[in-house]
Parts: structure tokens; C-alpha cells; sequence
């Protein structure tokens, strides 16, 4: 306890003495500073204990010796989910939280400001995949929750209600929807439809039994209308490798790539490899490849990504030549119109390479055929993100307060590559996320690592955003 000041205020200054030997009753935003928003510290060795204590339900795999060398395996709705969840609540109430469940088993808990309206959160979710890590989500609830018990430790009065949210799978591992809670509350699936999804592996289970089951089928409506957020922020690994490699400590997310999704089916004939000579074959396995290849060179050319999961070929024998190919084929960039622009050139090429042409080189060599047909199934469409420009700004000013002098290089503006609850809440509300760094840029993997140092600088980049977020809304009068 004696050392808790300490650690708040680890080298006192006359900004810091305003809060922790003065006047501490009822700090408002409104009435702070910069220097004193700047002064506002969470207590990283806390956030990490008790990040790890919760990990104690639903652990994976051991990966290393150390104590916190273990994976984790918690799905959505799963007894260990139940009892992650039940800490969430019992502690949120702890600390003056009004705590409310909607229909998806999405937790809302919200310590009152001084005026009501919708709550700015933090939020993200606590599921994991089934060989999954500590950080990927989880790290976003316990910094929120951190952020909470840093207000109360300082006596900090927001003006509008501030809170956290526990979004129920995320991760679409065990019901195949990802963000599908999220999803639900933004309008973009039905509650019957979501209710209805049943898990994978052969098993009968649906969100809604499971929801049933473990006693989180609340009574909230799970929807933007009933339930408005006033602001969302969420706090997230990056699962990629941009920030460590650049030597970046923040991540400023400005929105999520856009992405379209298609089926490729190229379409030759079956022969035989040892009769059939190179000119008189319709190789659909060869022209696929080149396709696949010519997709990454265009996506090169125009600074955005094209990606091949999935590919099928017919009759599938070593002595025949196939004459049919399918294939998936990702393409995402920041921009709908780069995606748009890719998919229009890559519909006019791929005809004219299977056919035989070159283009770009692919067909420069070898021995020409008869060429194949290509036709394109398109699957899905998901629209860039973009965040709410005041949410980036506070995400940034908080983490060069943080960083200091330093900060200019290490506050880094990104695009996130993969899908978070973020992007829904993006839909109906303000919206930012802030990254930090993973070893490696590794996650969906039990040795998924992200250090004390970046978890701690993670909240507290989330803890000035979310103050300062307050302030402006103040300010704004929104
Ligand atoms: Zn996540």
C-alpha cells in the first residue's frame, strides 16, 4: 500500500503533487491540464498481475519456462470463458461499476461520469483461439479495466460515463463468425442468426445454448439503437511485425484494410504427362500458377496485398495433366479503390495469361499451349475502415506524452490488417485502436508474447486517450 504513490508518481513533479498530496477529491477532465493528463499514470505491475492471475483459466500449452510460458485455450463460451467472465463483473462492480449483459453475452460495465449520455469505453474481448496466447484481446480488457481502477486510485470524475466491454467471440474459433457479437450490435447479422450458429467439430452446441449454459444470455438488447456507445477504444496486439521491425512502440490505427474475397476457376484438359506435348496441352494447373504469380506481382505494383489460401486441382494424378483448377484469391489494401483498381486488372489479365499472352513476364518463357478459360466467383466484399479522426489524435497525443522525447519516430500511424470488434463499433460510434508491439509479429500461437514494457505502455497510451477523449467530448459538447 505504501508504495503505491510511488508507483503512480515514480519521479514526483509539481504537476504530480497536484494529484497525489492535494485536493484529490473529484479531478475532473475538464479542469486538467495537459501536464496533469500527462501526469496521469496507470500501475503497469499491476495490469500485468492480473492479466496473468485470469490466464489461469482455460491455459494451453506450456512454451518456455517461465511462469507466464503458457498458451491459452479459452473459446468463447467455454466454462473457463464463464469464469473469466464472472471475474470481469465481480471486479468491475468492485469498482463502482453498473454492469449490464446483452442478448450476445456482451458485457458492458460503466462507471458514472457527471452527465450521462452514451459511455466512452474501452473494449475487446477475452476468447481466445484454441492454441491461442495471453495478449491477443485480453490484453485490451485488463488495460481497460486498469484504466478504471486508475481513475479511482486518483479520485479522477470523468464527465461522461466511462466503461469497458467483454465482447463475446471474437475470435469465431469454436462458432465460426468472427466479431460476430460486435457484429450483432452494429446491425450487420440478426440476433437469430447469430443465436442459431452452431459450433464446429460435430458438436450440437449454438451461441445460444452455450449463451443459456453458462448464465451470460442477458437481457440488454444487443444493438447500437438500445445500447449506444459514445466512444470506442481498443487496445490490441498488432499480430503483425511492422512495430517491432521499425522500432515503433505505438500504434496509431487509423481504420482496417479493405478486402474482397473471390473463387478462381480455371478450366483446360485432362491429358496424359507422357503422351501430351507442352504445345498441345491445356494445363489448368500451370496457368493457375501463373495467375497466383502475376496476382502477386500487380498487388506489388500497386502497394496493396493478394493472397492465395486454398487450391484445388482435378483429377489430382501424378501421370495427368490437370484440367481443372480452383483457387481463393484475397486482395486487401487501405483504399476500396486500389482493391477495385486490382480487381479490374486482374480480371483483364488473368484471361489474356491463361490464354497464352504475356504479360509481365509470366509467359516469357516455356512452350505455349491451348490455353485455358478462367472464370471468377466473388465471395465477399468487406469496405475499408476509418476511424473517427478525434479518437487517432488522442491515441496519438497520449502516447507522446508518454514516450516523450523519443515519441516522434515511435508513434506510428497504421492500418489494421485483420478484423477487430473495433471495426463494427467504427459503424455507430468514434472509434480508434491502439497497437503495440508482439515478438515477431506472432499471435494465434501460444508463444504469442507481448512484454510487460509494451503492455504497460499500451494502457497507458489507452488511459490518456480515453481522459482526453472525455475532455474534447466535453468540449464539443457531444
Ligand atoms: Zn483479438
Amino acid at each position: 500500500m505504501a508504495s503505491k504513490s510511488l508507483f503512480l508518481f515514480p519521479s514526483p513533479s509539481p504537476t504530480c503533487r497536484l494529484f497525489s498530496m492535494t485536493s484529490r477529491r473529484n479531478v475532473r477532465t475538464t479542469e486538467m491540464s495537459d501536464e496533469q493528463l500527462a501526469a496521469v499514470k496507470i500501475n503497469r505491475e499491476r495490469l500485468w498481475k492480473d492479466l496473468h492471475s485470469t490466464c489461469e483459466w482455460g491455459k494451453g500449452e506450456r512454451w518456455g519456462d517461465g511462469p507466464t510460458d503458457i498458451g491459452m485455450s479459452r473459446l468463447t463460451l467455454s466454462d473457463a470463458d464463464k469464469q473469466v467472465r464472472d471475474w470481469f463483473v465481480e471486479t468491475t462492480k468492485s469498482l463502482g461499476c453498473d454492469v449490464n449483459i446483452d442478448a450476445m453475452g456482451n458485457i458492458f460495465a460503466v462507471r458514472p461520469g457527471k452527465r450521462g449520455g452514451p459511455p466512452t469505453y474501452a473494449g475487446s474481448h477475452m476468447d481466445t483461439q484454441p492454441t491461442g496466447g495471453r495478449y491477443d484481446g485480453i490484453l485490451g480488457v485488463h488495460a481497460g479495466i486498469e484504466v478504471l481502477k486508475t481513475m479511482n486510485d486518483l479520485d479522477i470524475k470523468t464527465e461522461y460515463d466511462t466503461g469497458v466491454i467483454n465482447w463475446t467471440n471474437e475470435e469465431g474459433a469454436r462458432f465460426p463468425i468472427s466479431m460476430v457479437s460486435s457484429g450483432v450490435w452494429a446491425g450487420a447479422y440478426t440476433l437469430e442468426k447469430a443465436h442459431n450458429v452452431v459450433e464446429v467439430g460435430g458438436g450440437k452446441a449454438t451461441q445460444k445454448s452455450e449463451l443459456e449454459k453458462i448464465g451470460y444470455l442477458g437481457p440488454l438488447e444487443a444493438s447500437y439503437k438500445a445500447n449506444p456507445i459514445g466512444a470506442h477504444f481498443e487496445l490490441h496486439i498488432e499480430q503483425g511485425p511492422i512495430l517491432e521491425s521499425s522500432g515503433g512502440k505505438i500504434g496509431a490505427v487509423d481504420g482496417a484494410q479493405a478486402y474482397k474475397w473471390f473463387t478462381i476457376t480455371v478450366k483446360g484438359k485432362d491429358c496424359h504427362t507422357g503422351t501430351t506435348d507442352f504445345e498441345n496441352r491445356s494445363d489448368a494447373m500451370l496457368a493457375a500458377a501463373k495467375l497466383i504469380l502475376h496476382s502477386h506481382n500487380k498487388a506489388t505494383e500497386y502497394g496493396c496485398l493478394a493472397s492465395t489460401g486454398i487450391l484445388t486441382l482435378r483429377p489430382g494424378s501424378t501421370n495427368t495433366v490437370p484440367g481443372w483448377v480452383q483457387f481463393s484469391l484475397d486482395i486487401r489494401s487501405k483504399e476500396d479503390a486500389i482493391v477495385s483498381k486490382l480487381e479490374e486488372s486482374l480480371k483483364e489479365d488473368f484471361q489474356r495469361i491463361a490464354s497464352g499472352k504475356d504479360i509481365g513476364g509470366v509467359n516469357a518463357q516455356g512452350t505455349k499451349g491451348r490455353g485455358c478459360s478462367v472464370e471468377w466467383q466473388f465471395d465477399t466484399d468487406s469496405p475499408a475502415t476509418k476511424f473517427h479522426e478525434d479518437c487517432i489524435k488522442c491515441v496519438e497525443a497520449s502516447a507522446r506524452d508518454m514516450l516523450g522525447t523519443n515519441a516522434g519516430s515511435q508513434v506510428k500511424r497504421m492500418t489494421s490488417g485483420a478484423g477487430h470488434d473495433s471495426v463494427y463499433t467504427s459503424r455507430h460510434a468514434p472509434t480508434s485502436m491502439i497497437f503495440v508491439p508482439c515478438r515477431e509479429g506472432i499471435s494465434h500461437n501460444p508463444a504469442e508474447y507481448c512484454s510487460p514494457e509494451d503492455c504497460g505502455n499500451g494502457a497507458q497510451t489507452l488511459l490518456g486517450a480515453m481522459l482526453r477523449y472525455d475532455r474534447l467530448r466535453a468540449e464539443k459538447g457531444a
